[in-house]
């Protein structure tokens, strides 16, 4: 009788149990120390009838407690089980995220075509202000203007890591054509460089200085409003032998020199019957500038040397120096006392060395020569010889910059660039704009001042556009109240003073104020410093935590999912299966 009945309606057979052959039968067997039934082995292999009776069998046997249905997971338990949940739907969201963000990146849309009828705004430049600019217009107001030599973002704080291969250049570029695709109206592109801004004929002259010529290489660009964005050049302060001799850290180009060089000077010094003081000289890595770049640039270089170079050229090991010359008493001067203390006290560590008080007064094709300061006061001269010498000694004007300040009568006290008001407006013109390394507004010459102006100039030009479109329809709507009777009137009258309402909200732009985000720099062996504000102080901190801060923070800061997911993996790919050591 009891044979005929189906299995869950057998006695002792728990109604909200779970089929037998399950996982979850399985445990409850064995935490019930019943043995196990053969029916319970998940394998498929076992025949029905031979697991329902064993099943029969055991269960039958078991005492009516130890069949319950199994107990509620504790309150702990359930915790972990949350926990698991949200950490597995939060993986889903991120990589739904991140695949929407790729579609999007991979899909433009539709673009509308430019009105003539409205201003011609001209941006020059690709950098840092030109880019954050662009970012943030709204391109429809205008007729948007690009010219820049370089027709693509380059993500410098990670600049120095291309230098040694840790990072892959081409994954800290965006293409300028991908950014300017994504805007709601079309926008021209030139690929070329600005000669010449005549700032009263309002005229943008360019040049296109690639290698491919077409039947025009020069043209003039007639605009209304002008935004500078050009950055700054190498400062050399006019020492000898700079420009012929060194490399510079600035652009794609001089990482990728840089690269070579390094690889150059290893295989020269180990060619066959090189002489000892030659292989000391070659292996010999000046790095002249003791601020941010020339730090960073050194900690990178010799990270490479330790990790890789004397693992796969071992001859090299005694003879390969790391130098950083400073001129002034120590290194990152805009860092507080204690990361200048740690930097060198790490610098030291991981023997690289620091000669401070230290100015280069000149460079020849072997060795550099050097005003030391001793510590008496005395200064001598001293020759020091070199491979590779890499200049970072900070920014100077462009020639474009130059000329166009010298036509300015307000700008003729200008040095260090063009003098702009609160508003960025290039003081003693009405309708050009400065941002970034071009621009003087009291701010250290940083990639975190420079995508602050470009925003801010962007909020600007959207709320001009309006403020345009609204003065407009108030002229129209007071023409009309001239012949309206009196109804219309006053239907007319409350829209007119709508729109004036709206006029004072979007006037109410104030002045362009920096936020200081903090000062992060990488001093090499997996160790960075970090001056973050933290509400109206500051935090200083500096070691391999902060590397890890230093990570995240330009990780998030990269300009698209793409550049983030190439510079993961550029890390992945130096950590596992080290850097490159190939010249080119
Ligand atoms: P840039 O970004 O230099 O852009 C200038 C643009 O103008 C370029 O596209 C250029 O091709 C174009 N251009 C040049 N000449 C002309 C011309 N005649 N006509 C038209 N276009 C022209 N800052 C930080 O805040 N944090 C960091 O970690 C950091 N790391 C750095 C690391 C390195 C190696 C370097 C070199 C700089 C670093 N900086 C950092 C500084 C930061 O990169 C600059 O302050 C920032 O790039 C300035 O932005 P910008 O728009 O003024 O100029
Ligand atoms: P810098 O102006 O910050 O430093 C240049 C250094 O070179 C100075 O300390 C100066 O004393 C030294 N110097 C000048 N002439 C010399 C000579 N003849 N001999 C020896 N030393 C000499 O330049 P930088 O490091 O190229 O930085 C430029 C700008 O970019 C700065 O505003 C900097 O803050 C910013 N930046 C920031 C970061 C970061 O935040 N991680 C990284 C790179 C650059």
């Amino acid at each position: 009788m009891a044979s005929k009945l189906p299995l869950r309606m057998m006695p002792g057979f728990p109604m909200a149990s779970p089929r037998p052959w399950s996982m979850r039968a399985f445990s409850t067997c064995r935490r019930s120390t019943l043995p196990l039934p053969i029916a319970s082995r998940p394998s498929s292999l076992v025949s029905r009838p031979l697991i329902q009776r064993s099943f029969r069998r055991s269960y039958a046997d078991a005492p009516q407690a130890q069949l319950s249905p199994e107990p509620k997971p504790k309150k702990r338990f359930r915790f972990f089980l949350w926990t698991w949940r949200l950490t597995y739907l939060s993986v889903l969201a991120g990589l739904g995220y991140v695949t929407y963000q790729i579609y999007e990146g991979r899909n433009p849309k539709e673009q509308l075509e430019p009105d003539p009828n409205k201003k011609t705004l001209v941006i020059l430049g690709t950098g840092w202000g030109s880019v954050s600019l662009l970012k943030n217009l709204d391109t429809e107001n205008y007729n948007v203007v690009v010219v820049s030599p370089r027709n693509y973002f380059l993500f410098t704080p990670l600049l120095p890591s291309c230098t040694t291969g840790t990072i892959e250049h081409r994954s800290i570029m965006e293409p300028i054509r991908n950014i300017l695709r994504h805007k709601k109206a079309k926008v021209k592109y030139y690929e070329a460089e600005c000669t010449k801004i005549d700032y009263q004929k309002r005229i943008v002259y360019a040049k296109d200085d690639s290698e491919i010529k077409g039947d025009t290489m020069e043209t003039e660009i007639p605009f209304d409003l002008l935004v500078v964005g050009v950055g700054a050049e190498n400062a050399t302060f006019g020492i000898p032998g700079v420009r012929e001799h060194a490399c510079f850290l600035k652009e794609v180009g001089d990482a990728q020199k840089i690269r070579k060089q390094i690889m150059d000077c290893v295989e020269t010094a180990t060619f066959k019957d090189q002489s000892p003081e030659e292989i000391k000289r070659l292996l010999h890595m000046v790095v002249v500038g003791g601020g941010p770049t020339g730090v960073e640039f050194a900690g990178e270089l010799q990270d490479f040397f330790m990790e890789d170079l004397q693992k796969w050229v071992p001859q090299i090991k005694d003879d390969f120096h790391v130098t950083l010359v400073e001129a002034l008493p120590n290194v990152l001067p805009m860092f507080s006392k204690q990361l200048i203390e740690y930097t060198e006290s790490s610098f030291k560590e991981e023997h690289i060395q620091i000669r401070t008080k230290t100015m280069v007064k000149n460079v020849t094709d072997k060795y550099i020569e050097a005003q030391v300061q001793n510590p008496d006061g005395s200064k001598v001269l001293e020759k020091i010889p070199y491979g590779l010498l890499v200049w970072a000694t900070g920014n100077a004007l462009r020639p474009v910059v130059k000329d166009l300040m010298s036509q300015i009568p307000a700008q003729a006290k200008a040095r260090r660039g063009l003098e702009v008001n609160e508003y960025l407006v290039v003081n003693g013109t009405e309708n050009i704009w400065a941002v970034g390394d071009c621009a003087v507004a009291n701010y250290a010459p940083t990639a975190q001042v420079a995508a602050q102006e470009g925003t801010f100039l962007a909020r600007l030009f959207n709320t001009m556009a309006k403020t345009d479109a609204i003065e407009a329809e108030l002229r129209d709507l007071s023409g009309k109240q001239a012949t309206a009777n009196p109804d219309q009137r006053k239907v007319i009258l409350e829209e007119i003073n709508e729109r004036q309402r709206q006029l004072r909200r979007i006037k109410q732009i104030g002045p362009f104020s920096y936020s200081h985000q903090g000062s992060l720099a990488y001093i090499g062996a997996e160790k960075a410093v970090a001056d973050v504000s933290w509400f109206s102080g500051n935090i200083a901190s500096g070691g391999t935590m902060t590397y890890l801060f230093w990570k995240s923070a330009y990780l998030s800061m990269c300009f698209s999912t793409r550049n983030r997911i190439l510079v993961f993996f550029d890390w992945a790919k130096a950590k596992f299966f080290g850097r490159d050591v190939s010249r080119e």
